[in-house]
């Protein structure tokens, strides 16, 4: 969510999926929604190049089920989400304060960090092994040298904006979104255009999670755009001013998320975002490898309370 997700544009030639499950991961399939309906989504599990939020399960909801529990036990324990995101989010900047904040952090921190280990751990093994393998050319970059413990914390705060920010969010008078274009269906030959802010999902494809998720949040009074273009930096400084005001959603691999919502969080713009289910596009990979998004996380996070819904 940090950039246009410009490093990886749309390109025909190097958006074959990745079905034969070359990266190790078992092959994934399609034909049956996450919730067991027909559909022709993809569904997991797929593996990513440093972590998937399916582990061992078939599903990424055990996943969310633990970040919940961490967060809601570490809020408990300190009283102060908003202090508790702080911190977190201070830790989370680079792999020495993360490393640092599991040892001399205070005793909240270092108890979650802790116990997020236990717990999350597997879902991040592949951490490891990418950092080990990465050329000297990458190790300047944040997203590609993230941490274990910056996972961690990662995964942490954007479970705590997406509750401290929900309500505001849903509440927004515009809401846009922002989805990463290696959601869209690999196979089709992609009809989206430009329109508004970015670019729009066309509706081509039932197999394709940017039509599936487009669809989803204008249900949901959200404007849904594939994010090619747009700046992030030149939105938040020209943010629309709407009664009501304007909120942002992203959707993103982790590393990317958490940026893009720290940097809407410092311009004062309500954001919640959903990470998608593993990373797999050609920025890990060095091509576009088929991924899928926890659809029930994203409606939940959407939905506006009963007493709110607008007449349509
Ligand atoms: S359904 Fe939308 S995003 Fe997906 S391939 Fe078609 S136009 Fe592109």
């Amino acid at each position: 969510m940090t950039t246009p997700m410009s490093t990886a544009r749309f390109a025909a030639h190097d958006a074959r999926p990745d079905l034969a499950g070359r990266d190790g991961s078992p092959r994934p399939r399609v034909g049956q929604s996450p919730g067991g309906g027909s559909s022709h989504l993809l569904v997991g599990p797929i593996k990513g190049k440093t972590y998937s939020l399916y582990g061992s399960a078939t599903t990424t909801e055990p996943y969310f089920t633990v970040v919940a529990e961490l967060v809601e036990k570490a809020v408990r324990e300190s009283g102060d989400a908003a202090r508790l995101l702080a911190e977190a989010s201070r830790a989370g900047r680079s792999g020495r304060a993360a490393r640092r904040a599991a040892m001399v952090a205070g005793p909240v921190v270092v108890r979650l960090l802790g116990e997020a280990a236990r717990r999350l751990g597997a879902y991040f093994a592949g951490v490891g092994p990418h950092r080990t393998a990465l050329p000297i050319s990458d190790r300047c970059s944040a997203t590609l040298t993230m941490t274990f413990e910056q996972y961690l914390l990662a995964a942490v705060e954007i479970e705590l904006r997406n509750r401290l920010n929900g309500a505001a969010f849903r509440t927004c008078g515009e809401k846009v979104a922002f989805l990463p274009h290696c959601l869209r269906d690999l196979e089709a030959s992609c009809e989206a255009k430009p329109h508004g802010l970015d670019v729009v999902c066309l509706a081509c494809s039932d197999a394709c999670y940017v039509n599936a998720i487009s669809r989803l949040l204008r249900r949901h009074h959200v404007r849904p755009y594939i994010w090619m273009n747009a700046s992030l930096g030149r939105l938040l400084r020209e943010k629309p001013t709407v009664t009501g005001g304007f909120g942002m959603l992203g959707i993103a691999c982790i590393p990317e998320l958490v940026a893009g919502m720290r940097r809407c969080a410092r311009a004062g713009v309500p954001v919640v975002g959903l990470p998608l289910d593993a990373n797999r596009c050609a920025r890990w990979f060095g091509e576009f490898r088929p991924n899928t998004v926890n659809l029930e996380r994203l409606e939940q996070l959407v939905a506006e309370p009963t007493s709110c819904r607008r007449k349509s």
